[in-house]
């Protein structure tokens, strides 16, 4: 759903996308449903920090459809147990966790599969972040509510964490005929890494989904970064404080303030004009968890 601010300026709201709580790992995960279903799989292994977006939607995936699920966490257990948020909601499920060290993700997921294949499952190892074609199919597909709401943005800003969803969207986008630019505001990569892995995704994307319009330019701005996934400066955190009485949206500091500010520098120095859409992913629970 589109939500209008004023002439120029509009916010795409994924956080209310109506399944698994919402946010873009939801909408990715239920573009994987029919995958899911078509390979009979019965059981999940994946990775994330302990209150990843990517690891509640999956927790919550499973336990609706009644698979099994592991999740290879990383971070720190103590606070898995005690904090709200995502860790709230996966310990609200009937999902199986193993605390790893961060060098030891792999190896564990690798483990778990091989447990549950002794077991007699058919498991699906799904890579953090939900990063998969089939599930980024479902950026390809969401242009289709932008044409259905008669809203053609001339900018989208949207994070780049794994930089699936912006390669999704620049997909969608050609597929469509649509010459909106895409602006990814780098959460934790370098702009040369996270522009390579757009592109190579884009290429594997059109090639599966038959899209033969030429995608538009690849754009990750990194000069936000503020040192590194998870960081943020005193400006995040104001602009993350007030979201709510500001913006009516709960900006974490992680994903979504920062790709704010990233959108409002970005905006000032380069002086845009036009119609400009912020692409909101989610984070209530990362805003709620502490
Ligand atoms: C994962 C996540 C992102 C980044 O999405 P990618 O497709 O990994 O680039 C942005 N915002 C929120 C709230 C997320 O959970």
């Amino acid at each position: 759903m589109i939500q209008k601010i004023h002439s120029e300026f509009a916010i795409f709201r994924d956080d209310n996308y109506p399944f698994l709580a919402g946010g873009n790992k939801a909408r990715k995960m239920m573009a994987l449903h029919k995958t899911i279903e078509d390979n009979k799989y019965n059981a999940i292994v994946t990775t994330g920090g302990i209150q990843s977006n990517h690891c509640r939607v999956t927790a919550l995936y499973c336990h609706k459809y009644n698979l099994d699920c592991t999740l290879v966490l990383h971070g720190d257990e103590e606070a898995f147990l005690t904090e709200s948020g995502n860790a709230k909601i996966i310990r609200n499920t009937s999902t199986n966790i193993i605390f790893s060290e961060p060098d030891e993700i792999s190896f564990n997921m690798d483990s778990a599969i091989d447990s549950y294949k002794t077991r007699g499952f058919n498991p699906f190892y799904l890579y953090g972040g939900g990063h998969t074609l089939e599930g980024t199919k479902a950026y390809i597909d969401v242009i289709e509510e932008l044409l259905d709401e008669d809203y053609v943005p001339d900018y989208i800003f949207i994070a780049n964490g794994t930089g699936s969803t912006h390669a999704g969207l620049l997909c969608g986008l050609a597929k469509f005929k649509l010459k909106t630019k895409v602006i990814g505001i780098s959460v934790g990569r370098t702009k040369s890494r996270a522009e390579q892995v757009v592109e190579s995704f884009c290429v594997e994307l059109c090639e599966k989904y038959n899209i033969t319009n030429k995608i538009g330019k690849i754009e990750v701005n990194d000069t936000f970064l503020c040192g590194g996934y998870g960081k943020y400066n005193d400006e995040i955190d104001t602009i993350s404080k007030y979201s709510l009485s500001d913006h009516n949206i709960f900006l974490d500091t992680t994903y979504t303030g920062k790709t704010f500010y990233g959108m409002k520098k970005y905006i000032e120095q380069n002086a845009i004009k036009g119609k400009i859409l912020f692409w909101y992913t989610g984070g209530i629970y990362n805003y709620l968890a502490r």
